[in-house]
């Protein structure tokens, strides 16, 4: 610690000293955690199958001997990463690279794209579902790349909306984003840009008021959050959700139900509450995605429907993510909703409500 009382800038809260600072290796990790014999295992082959990365400040949010804190799950490689397994194990489950028709464009719904504008991310999630994409040296997206991707949307007068992912969009400069908005919104029938992004989350020192101006200037902006945990929700992650939703852009988050990190009802719920005081809906809540290396994180349907139906009536609809689940192999988003219906006959519907309270519904007589 240096002398508190001596004025310099305070190197933590720069974000590209964060980026600069960030744990890769082993060695790194160790000045961080107490490691366990498995998680050290992991880093030994670790580096072939998903790179390790995290920022300094989320290392920090987790702890230092509990193998079993949510943050730290979702950081630290395990060893049970790199098994092989008996059941799915893909490398591209959305079969994304089948809806892929120009470089970094995925297109697998008529109003919308994905545009994968960098494959780096300031911390590698480890149930990361684009193991296809993400950390794979790729890169910004180059300027040629762009031009395809431009020229592919402009020609496709169907899509709406440009949903900008990775990677995590938020890791570019301030002037690249300007360009990249600036270029997207200059297309006639596009009506508005998303951004996915976990920099809220990993680095939310990246969030200054000159970022979100930039982001405000192209509007209608909406920005993807991705928290998972209530833990994840500091002062500094507080003030960049809240200087994105004081600057006109809206706010949804998404999460991922995962095993022994957030799969209970109370966990969803109390991320949904401190989420909603932020002014940030709760958007989706994902099953796990078969995504290699990631067995262990995953949750049954059967389990992830019953934290849904125990929220379902017990938590205000402003609160409620909605449950879907990526048909492997290219399907698509199914919601999943709790079944309250019980049949009808000639013209009623019979159900039975969340607490149990049975109604009928009558059709209209022709
Ligand atoms: C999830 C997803 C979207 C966005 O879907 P919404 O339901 O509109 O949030 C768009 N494209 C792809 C390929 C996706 O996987
Ligand atoms: S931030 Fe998103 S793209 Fe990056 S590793 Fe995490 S889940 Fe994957």
């Amino acid at each position: 610690m240096g002398n508190p009382t001596k004025l310099e800038p305070n190197k933590q809260l720069d974000w590209k000293w964060q980026s600069r600072k960030s744990l890769r290796s082993l060695s790194d990790f160790e000045q961080y955690f107490d490691l366990s014999v498995d998680e050290k295992k992991a880093f030994a082959y670790n580096q072939d199958l998903f790179q390790v990365r995290a920022t300094p400040y989320y290392a920090s949010l987790a702890h230092k001997t509990d193998i079993n804190c949510p943050i730290r799950q979702i950081l630290v490689p395990q060893f049970k990463e790199v098994e092989a397994y008996k059941t799915q194990s893909l490398k591209d489950p959305l079969a994304e690279r089948q809806n892929n028709p120009v470089p970094r464009i995925i297109h697998r719904y008529k109003d919308r794209v994905l545009l994968l504008v960098t494959d780096f991310c300031s911390v590698y999630c480890r149930y990361c579902t684009r193991k296809h994409f993400t950390a794979t040296g790729q890169a910004v997206i180059s300027k040629k790349d762009f031009h395809l991707a431009l020229d592919y949307i402009y020609k496709h007068s169907e899509i709406k909306e440009v949903i900008l992912s990775g990677g995590d969009p938020l890791t570019l400069s301030d002037e690249k984003l300007d360009e990249l908005l600036y270029a997207i919104k200059g297309i006639p029938h596009v009506e508005l840009i998303r951004i996915g992004t976990r920099v809220p989350t990993v680095m939310p020192m990246r969030v200054t008021e000159k970022l979100v101006k930039i982001l405000r200037k192209h509007k209608p902006v909406f920005l993807m959050s991705h928290f998972n945990h209530r833990k994840e929700i500091t002062d500094l992650s507080s003030q960049a959700l809240e200087l994105f939703v004081d600057h006109g852009i809206p706010v949804m988050n998404q999460m991922v139900l995962l095993k022994n990190i957030n799969d209970s009802a109370d966990a969803v719920y109390e991320l949904s509450r401190a989420l909603l005081r932020l002014r940030v809906k709760p958007y989706y809540m994902f099953q796990c995605d078969p995504v290699v290396g990631t067995e262990h994180l995953k949750v049954s349907l059967e389990k992830s429907k019953s934290i849904q139906r125990e929220l379902w009536g017990h938590s205000s609809g402003l609160a409620m993510p909605n449950l879907s689940l990526d048909i492997p192999d290219g399907g698509g988003k199914v919601g999943i909703v709790p079944d309250f219906y019980q049949g009808s006959e000639a013209g009623t519907h019979f159900f039975v409500g969340f607490d149990g309270v049975k109604g009928v519904y009558k059709d209209p007589v022709e």
